[in-house]
C-alpha cells in the first residue's frame, strides 16, 4: 500500500534511478532523503545495499530493494577503523556490485527504464563498473562542499609539511584553506594511513570521471566554496539541499528513537531552555570526558536532553560509567535516552542548543531549525564544520582545547543565557531563512533540482 502523504507526488515516468549508499547512518540517511526527492519528481527508485548496515526497507514500501552480499567476514564489519572497512569493501563488493548492476539495467521493461546510478563517491569502484556497463553515474557527496574540498586538499597538504600533525603547529592557519587551523585538518585514524590519501584520490579522480555531482547543501551558505568546487570538478554540480526538509519524514534511524524524548520536552514550560546534546552515530567518547561532560551539564544549571548512544562510552555498554543518583540529584533536570527522534528534537520550541559532535547532517539539522551550536568535533569534515560554524558563519561556540566541567559549563551557560547567544541564535535564524527560501519556488535549490531532474531525464 502506498503512503498516503507519498500519492501525492507525480505519476511514475517509468524512469528508474538505482541509488547506492555507503552502509554508515551519516552517509545512509541523506541518500535515501535524495531518494525519496526523486521519487516525488516521478522516478521510480531501486537501492542496492550491503548486508551490512542494511537500511530498513519496511519503512520505504514505495522502493525497490536490492542487497548485495558485502564480502566481509565475521567480524571485520566494525565501524572502529572506517578507513580499512571502506577500504576493504571497495574491493570486496565489486563483483556482486557488477552483477547486480548489471541485471538491473538489462531486464529494463517499458514501465522500468533504469537511466542513472547515484553512489556514494566513497564507493569509488563504482566508476569503473558504470563505465563498463556503459551507464551514467553520478555521485552524492554527503558532507558540505568546504569539508569535501578540504577533504580532497589532504595530499597537498602533506606535501606542504603540515601532514601528518605536529604537536608545535596545531593552531597554525593555513592559507591554502582559510579559515581553517592545521589541526581542523581531516584526521581519520587508520591502521595504514596511506589508505586515507588512496582513499580520497580514487574519490576525487571517479568523481572528476562521473557524469555529475550532487551535495546536500544550498548555494548562499557556501557560494565561494561552490564556485571553487565547480572550477576544480568540471562536471555538472547540483546544490539540492537541505534534503530533509523536501522529502516525507520517512526514519532514516538504523537505531529505534526514543519518544520519550518528546514527551519530556513537551514537559519544559520555558521556550529555547533546553540543551540538546548528541555526537551522532560514531563518535566514542573516555570514560573520563563521559564523566567531565556529565559534570559540566550538571554544574550549568540548565536542562538538558542527553544523547548516549550504546557503545559510545569506551569500556562501558551504556551508563555504568554515571555516578549513582546523577540523573536523580538533578530533579527532572535532565533526561537521556539512546537515541532520539533529532529533527523533531531541533524542531521543538523548548530548545535553545545544541552540543554537537558537527557532523554534516546533524549541523544542517540544526541551521534549518534555527538552533545555535556548541561544536565538539572529533574527527574527519566534523573539524572543519566546526570551524565553519563559529568562525565563519559564527552561530556556534567551540569546545576546543579541553574537555573539562568548568570550560563545558562556561560555555553552555555562555550559548544559552548571554547577549552572545543571543547574538548567535539571531545569525542562526538568517541562516534558517535562507534554507528554508532557497527551497520555495525559484530559490536556488528549487532550480537546481529542476536542472537535476532535466539531465536525469536526459539519460
Ligand atoms: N540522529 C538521530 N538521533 C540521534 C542522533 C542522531 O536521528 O539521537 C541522526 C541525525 O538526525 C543525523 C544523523 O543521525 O541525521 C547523524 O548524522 P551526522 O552526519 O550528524 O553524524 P554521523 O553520525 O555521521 O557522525
Amino acid at each position: 500500500m502506498e503512503d498516503p502523504r507519498i500519492s501525492r507526488v507525480k505519476p511514475r515516468s517509468g524512469r528508474e534511478i538505482v541509488l547506492f549508499p555507503l552502509p554508515l547512518q551519516g552517509h545512509i540517511t541523506p541518500m535515501l532523503q535524495l531518494a525519496n526527492i526523486l521519487y516525488s519528481r516521478g522516478f521510480s527508485i531501486t537501492i542496492v545495499h550491503t548486508h551490512f548496515n542494511s537500511p530498513k526497507s519496511s519503512n520505504y514500501p514505495h522502493f525497490n530493494f536490492q542487497p548485495i552480499p558485502d564480502g566481509l567476514l565475521e567480524g571485520q564489519a566494525s565501524t572502529v577503523d572506517f578507513i580499512a572497512l571502506v577500504t576493504l569493501m571497495n574491493v570486496t563488493c565489486v563483483g556482486p556490485f557488477r552483477d547486480c548492476l548489471a541485471k538491473l539495467f538489462s531486464d529494463a521493461s517499458n514501465d522500468r527504464i533504469p537511466c542513472c546510478l547515484i553512489t556514494d563517491p566513497v564507493w569509488h569502484f563504482t566508476q569503473a563498473v558504470a563505465d563498463e556497463l556503459n551507464i551514467p553515474r553520478m555521485a552524492l557527496r554527503t558532507s558540505s562542499i568546504s569539508s569535501f574540498l578540504a577533504f580532497c586538499a589532504l595530499p597537498l597538504m602533506r606535501e606542504k609539511g603540515y601532514l601528518p600533525l605536529q604537536d608545535s603547529r596545531l593552531e597554525e592557519a593555513v592559507p591554502e584553506l582559510p579559515p581553517l587551523k592545521v589541526k581542523d585538518l581531516h584526521v581519520i585514524n587508520s591502521k595504514d594511513p596511506e589508505d586515507v590519501l588512496r582513499l580520497i584520490i580514487a574519490m576525487a579522480e571517479t568523481m572528476r570521471a562521473s557524469a555529475g555531482l550532487i551535495f546536500n547543501s544550498f548555494e548562499e551558505l557556501e557560494p565561494t566554496k561552490l564556485a571553487e568546487c565547480r572550477r576544480r570538478f568540471p562536471v555538472p554540480i547540483f546544490t539540492v539541499g537541505p534534503f530533509h526538509k523536501q522529502s516525507v519524514e520517512t526514519s532514516t534511524s538504523l537505531l529505534p528513537q526514543d519518544r520519550s524524548s518528546i514527551s519530556w520536552l513537551d514537559k519544559q514550560e520555558k521556550p529555547k531552555s533546553v540543551l540538546y546534546v548528541s555526537f551522532g552515530s560514531l563518535s566514542i567518547v573516555s570514560e573520563a570526558q563521559f564523566l567531565e561532560i556529565a559534570s559540566g551539564l550538571a554544574n550549568s544549571g540548565r536542562p538538558f536532553l542527553w544523547v548516549v548512544r550504546p557503545g559510545s562510552v569506551r569500556g562501558s555498554e551504556w551508563l555504568e560509567a554515571l555516578p549513582s543518583g546523577f540523573l536523580e540529584g538533578l530533579d527532572g533536570r535532565g533526561h537521556i535516552v539512546k537515541w532520539a527522534p533529532q529533527h523533531e528534537v531541533l524542531a521543538h520550541p523548548a530548545v535553545g542548543g545544541f552540543w554537537t559532535h558537527n557532523g554534516w547532517n546533524s549541523t544542517l539539522e540544526a541551521i534549518c531549525e534555527g538552533v545555535p551550536l556548541m561544536c565538539m568535533p572529533f574527527f574527519g569534515d566534523q573539524r572543519v564544520n566546526a570551524r565553519y560554524v563559529c568562525n565563519e558563519w559564527r552561530v556556534g561556540l567551540h569546545l576546543e582545547y579541553k574537555v573539562e566541567r568548568k570550560e563545558i559549563e562556561d560555555l553552555i551557560k555562555r550559548l544559552m543565557v548571554s547577549d552572545e547567544g543571543d547574538e548567535m541564535r539571531e545569525k542562526m535564524k538568517s541562516l534558517k531563512r535562507e534554507a528554508d527560501e532557497c527551497l520555495q519556488d525559484g530559490g536556488s535549490s528549487y532550480r537546481s533540482l529542476q536542472k537535476l531532474t532535466e539531465y536525469l531525464v536526459s539519460f
